[in-house]
């Protein structure tokens, strides 16, 4: 198991640009459903709201002081002021809690996978090296999201960037619990890209290989993960990434509509991959929350 860090310096024409990947060998092995560790008793409304809404009831932890504890060494991290937790918890009951409990066979693949933790930043991570991340999901244990100080619906860049971290990660869970679709490797072998390599691609360049985004084609379980993520968020997905162009006269539009048949190969199997392992239908989740946005 690995732990991916998604790292988004930028946000372009209301797209994810993603700009730089670290791999680290994963610290986490255990269940990832584990209970959650016996803390100080809940004293502030918040946390009692916490406990009662998240830690009982869905077994979620969620870290929004001290967050130090919760990045690496020579990160530095803030956390949120205290007026955004209470949206940014009703943005992830809404969102994404609401979202599986309202489709078929939801709640208990939600209930059974849900990750263990919730760590709020009010900014960005800001790395040794001098980078930025803006969102990160680690093994399917933990869901980090930052700039949660940013905190505003209205936003087109901030809501996709949430919604991205949150599908994205836990679409990692579906591979890791019940392996990749059949072949699924095998649809676009030669797009992806050589280690560390990926953040030079253009999304055209990325698109014409078969891949919704650059960082897709990291590997095949990032591609999976951004495919399924883009897929359940993007009101344009169709026309960003399926619809064929009939009236092509340059070589970049064909090899655009090529590109676009092999994610339309993709999004196949993974659809049903995805209802035969979990009993959820990736189309009702997508309707589910784009009738929210
Ligand atoms: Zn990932």
């Amino acid at each position: 198991m690995m732990r991916s860090r998604l790292n988004i310096p930028f946000l372009k024409r209301g797209k994810f640009f993603v700009c730089l990947l670290l791999l680290t060998a994963c610290l986490h092995d255990e269940k990832l459903n584990e209970p959650v560790k016996e803390g100080d008793e809940p004293t502030s409304a918040l946390d009692v709201y916490i406990d009662e809404n998240f830690t009982q009831a869905y077994n979620i932890a969620v870290r929004y002081k001290y967050v130090d504890n919760y990045v690496d060494p020579g990160q530095r991290v803030a956390p949120p002021i205290l007026d955004v937790v209470k949206p940014m918890l009703d943005f992830v009951q809404e969102y994404w809690i609401d979202v599986y409990l309202a489709v078929e066979n939801g709640e208990a693949f939600f209930r059974r996978y849900v990750p263990a933790e919730l760590i709020f930043l009010g900014g960005l991570i800001y790395n040794g090296d001098g980078t930025v991340t803006l969102g990160t999901a680690d093994a399917g244990a933990r869901i980090t999201y930052t700039n949660v100080n940013g905190f505003d619906l209205d936003d087109p860049d901030w809501l996709q960037l949430q919604l991205q971290v949150t599908y994205h990660e836990f679409a990692h869970i579906v591979h890791q619990e019940f392996s990749l679709p059949s072949g699924f490797e095998n649809i676009s072998p030669a797009g992806y890209s050589s280690a560390g390599s990926w953040y030079n691609l253009t999304e055209e360049e990325a698109l014409q290989r078969g891949f919704v985004s650059p960082y897709a084609t990291s590997s095949v379980n990032e591609d999976f993960a951004e495919t399924i993520a883009f897929y359940v968020f993007d009101a344009s997905f169709f026309e960003h990434y399926i619809n064929l162009d009939a009236d092509c006269v340059t070589a970049d539009c064909e090899n655009d509509n090529a590109g676009k048949e092999k994610i339309f190969e993709k999004l196949t199997s993974i659809k049903e991959h995805y209802l035969k392992v979990t009993g959820v239908d990736l189309d009702d989740l997508r309707a589910e929350l784009q009738s929210k946005l």
